[in-house]
Parts: C-alpha cells; sequence; structure tokens
C-alpha cells in the first residue's frame, strides 16, 4: 500500500521546498518527491553561492509570460514583502546591494537552505530523495505518483515543482513537462534562457578571456532588441557575461525556438562616451601622430590594441589613409557599434534559466491550479514565466511555492 499524504509535491527545490512548508504550516501531511539524493542542489548553485534569493524591484513586469496577469495574480499575495517576511520568520537575516539583489547575510546559499530544511523538518514533511517520479496518475480522490523503481506515494493534490531544463546536472532534467503534458497541458517549447551564446568570429578567438564593461544589444531580423550594461567576456567560442547573459532570452528563441539565423550581438566597446567623443578623442590622437594600434590607448585594454588597423580598415578607412576626421569617425563607429553574428547557444548545461514550460494561461490565477485537472498544481520554473536575472527567478519560485502550497 502506497502512502497518502493530504499533498505531494513533485521536486524538492526552491519552489518545491516552499510549497511543502506553506501546506504544512496549514495542517497537511506533506510529502516531497525529490529525484537526487537530497533536495534543494539547485539553490546552493545560485548567485554564484551566495544565493540571490529576491529583488527590492520585484514586480509583475520583471516577467515575461504566456499570461502576465497569472504573474500579477501571485505576487499581489506573495510580493517582496511576503517573501522577506517569510524568510525572516526562518530565522534568516537579508541584505541587499546597491542594485537591489537581495542575499542572504551571511553570503552563503548553504543558509538559505538550512532555514528551508530546518523548517520543513519541524512540520514533519515527509522527504522522500532518489525518489525520480515518472507518472502521476489520477485516482478517485486524487493521484498516485510512481518512481522508476516500484516505489509509489499517494496525494489528494499534487504539485508539479521539478523546475525547467536548466542546468540538468542540478536536477531539473525537463520530466515535469512530460508528467503536465499527461493531463493535456501545452508546453511552450523550452529554451536555455541566461546562457552564453557561439559566435565564429576572428575576435573572440583573439581576445579570448578579456572583460569588458560594455552596453550589448540583441539584433533579431535586422531588429533592435534587448540592451543591457555589464560585463562581456570573450572565450574561445564566443560571447559571455553579465551583459551577454542578460540578452540571451530572446537570441535564443529566436535561434531555438523560431528557427531564425539573422539573430546578432551588437556592443558598444564604450557606453560612456557618445560616438561624437569617442571621434573627436580619436581624431586629435591621429592628428599628434599616435600610431594606429595605441589609438585606443586609456580608453580600452591594451589586448585591444593590435586589433585596431583590422577595425579601422573594417570601417572603410585604411591606416595611415584618407580625412583622419573621416577616418576617426568611422573607427569611433565600430567601437561604439561591433557587430556579432550568433550562430547558437552553449546550450542547458551552461544555462541558469529556462525560457517557456507549462502554458501559464492553463492555469487558475491566484492558486496555481490546473485549469485541465482539478488538485493539480504547478509551482517555479515549470511555467512559462521568466523573470530577469537579479534574484527575479528564486523569487518567482517562493512566491509561487507559497501560493500554490495554499491548495485546499
Ligand atoms: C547556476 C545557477 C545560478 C542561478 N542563480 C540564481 C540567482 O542567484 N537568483 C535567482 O533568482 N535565480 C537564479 N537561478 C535560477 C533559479 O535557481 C531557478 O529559477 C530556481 O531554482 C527554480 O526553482 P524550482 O524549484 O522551480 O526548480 P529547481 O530549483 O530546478 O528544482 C526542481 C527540483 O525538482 C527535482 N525534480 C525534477 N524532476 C523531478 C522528478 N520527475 N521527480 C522528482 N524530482 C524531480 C529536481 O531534482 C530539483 O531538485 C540560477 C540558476 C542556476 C542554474
Amino acid at each position: 500500500m502506497a502512502d497518502t499524504y493530504d499533498l505531494a509535491v513533485v521536486g524538492g527545490g526552491a519552489a518545491g521546498l516552499t510549497a511543502a512548508i506553506s501546506a504544512a504550516r496549514r495542517g497537511n501531511s506533506v510529502a516531497v518527491l525529490e529525484r537526487l539524493p537530497s533536495p534543494g542542489r539547485k539553490i546552493l548553485a545560485t548567485g554564484g553561492g551566495r544565493c540571490n534569493l529576491l529583488n527590492e524591484g520585484l514586480a509583475p513586469s520583471s516577467f515575461t509570460s504566456t499570461d502576465p496577469a497569472l504573474v500579477a495574480s501571485v505576487l499581489e499575495r506573495f510580493g517582496r514583502r511576503e517573501i522577506r517576511e517569510f524568510f525572516s520568520g526562518l530565522g534568516l537575516r537579508l541584505q541587499a546591494d546597491e542594485k537591489g539583489r537581495v542575499y542572504p547575510a551571511t553570503n552563503q546559499a548553504a543558509s538559505v537552505l538550512k532555514v528551508l530544511e530546518l523548517e520543513v523538518r519541524r512540520l514533519g514533511v515527509q522527504v522522500e530523495a532518489g525518489f525520480v517520479v515518472g507518472r502521476v496518475e489520477p485516482r478517485a480522490g486524487g493521484f498516485r505518483l510512481r518512481a522508476a523503481d516500484s516505489r509509489a506515494v499517494e496525494g489528494r493534490a499534487v504539485i508539479l515543482a521539478g523546475g525547467g531544463k536548466a542546468y540538468p546536472a542540478l536536477g531539473s532534467d525537463g520530466s515535469c513537462y512530460g508528467l503536465a503534458a499527461s493531463f493535456g497541458h501545452r508546453i511552450v517549447t523550452p529554451v536555455p534562457s541566461a546562457v552564453p551564446l557561439l559566435v565564429k568570429d576572428r575576435m573572440c578567438h583573439l581576445l579570448q578571456g578579456q572583460r569588458l564593461l560594455v552596453r550589448a544589444g540583441s539584433r533579431i531580423g535586422g531588429r533592435a532588441g534587448r540592451t543591457a550594461e555589464g560585463e562581456l567576456l570573450f572565450t574561445q567560442y564566443g560571447l559571455s557575461g553579465t551583459a551577454v547573459l542578460d540578452i540571451s532570452e530572446d537570441i535564443s528563441i529566436a535561434l531555438n525556438r523560431d528557427g531564425l539565423r539573422d539573430v546578432a550581438v551588437v556592443v558598444d566597446l564604450l557606453p560612456d562616451m557618445t560616438a561624437a567623443d569617442v571621434a573627436g578623442e580619436l581624431s586629435r590622437r591621429m592628428k599628434a601622430g599616435w600610431e594606429t594600434r595605441s589609438l585606443v590607448s586609456g580608453l580600452l585594454p591594451e589586448k585591444l590594441g593590435p586589433l585596431v588597423p583590422q577595425l579601422a580598415g573594417e570601417a572603410g578607412a585604411a591606416a595611415g589613409k584618407g580625412d583622419p576626421r573621416e577616418k576617426a569617425r568611422r573607427l569611433a563607429g565600430a567601437l561604439k557599434r561591433m557587430e556579432f553574428a550568433v550562430q547558437g547557444t552553449r546550450g542547458w548545461n551552461e544555462a541558469e534559466f529556462t525560457a517557456g514550460g507549462v502554458d501559464a494561461r492553463e492555469v487558475k490565477p491566484g492558486t496555481l491550479e490546473s485549469r485541465l485537472r482539478g488538485g493539480l498544481y504547478f509551482a517555479g520554473e515549470v511555467l512559462d514565466v521568466q523573470g530577469g536575472r537579479g534574484g527575479f527567478n528564486l523569487a518567482w519560485a517562493w512566491a509561487t511555492g507559497l501560493a500554490a502550497g495554499l491548495t485546499e
């Protein structure tokens, strides 16, 4: 006989543990079924081991989704204040940085997981580790959840909180999509997001390892998309760094979901100077007789120096020829608008997030119950809701966990 619980939660990640706590605090018997040997492994890896668990600017507009109304309904009830209260109630001190990113005051993701685990234990939640849910079968009065080995658990209600497909080594392998689809749910094609990009360009090879503060933007089918300011890292395979991760979602959707090929990253290497100022400075240096490869010295890292003759040439003004002011203007243009054609992304193993998932329109606002099957709920990254980097995605996991855990 399988053990029967009021609630069975598939996945012991950020959303699943929070949902379990939320439901158990209301007196429900709860089981968390987690495929890895212990829950919360991804939490430990977040924020570079510091866990950026919230953003002070949390708002529905921080997210994209097939159903923005669903996002608003959840955050209305469990917003920034409620998430802060939830963690301070668990005994976790928080601190925010100048960009509004909230971290545990210990600066350790392990503190976040620890307080969640202590509460799970205090409430008597049953955590079944190494339990890979392979099937969720409807039964009279609830569901039977079966593992690949012959284990089974019954739940009067079920929350699917198995995450998306990003970073499968940390547990989320996309299997919850299949479980949701078995109840007729539509899955918006998941693609990797917050992911480094593949670019075949000699510049990347030559500048390998170079970090720069830039403004980067996407250009898809000739149209300018999102922009972000931050770090650009040239790598052997292409481009990475926070600015690139921040604009990668639209690019990944264009390449991996929509099958588009005309996709590029446009980089401004000198975002704090206008094109006219850059041209003026370059022109002054040319008139003073600076050699071409030294023209950007002091403006940009020295590693770029040897590339300047090529850039000047590409900009249509071969070194040493033509009107210096025109040559300076063109070189400034090349530095302010450097374009890299993108061939692909580095894929799931290097993605921080999933864009896509269970169609949010098929989920009831507020409660997160399936519109297709009563007693079935969703929480976290499994839903087609994506936030920017900076603590928004974990905020979504906590907020949806708290909301779905209110299941009747
Ligand atoms: C390296 C990295 C760093 C990140 N840093 C940040 C950050 O600082 N701030 C931020 O806001 N976001 C960050 N994110 C994103 C954030 O971690 C996720 O959005 C969030 O963890 C999603 O929570 P979740 O509970 O929905 O899914 P997950 O955390 O992925 O948890 C899902 C759980 O379900 C389990 N599971 C899956 N399928 C099954 C199954 N069939 N049976 C049983 N168990 C199953 C998995 O093993 C996993 O433990 C980061 C992501 C990565 C990969």
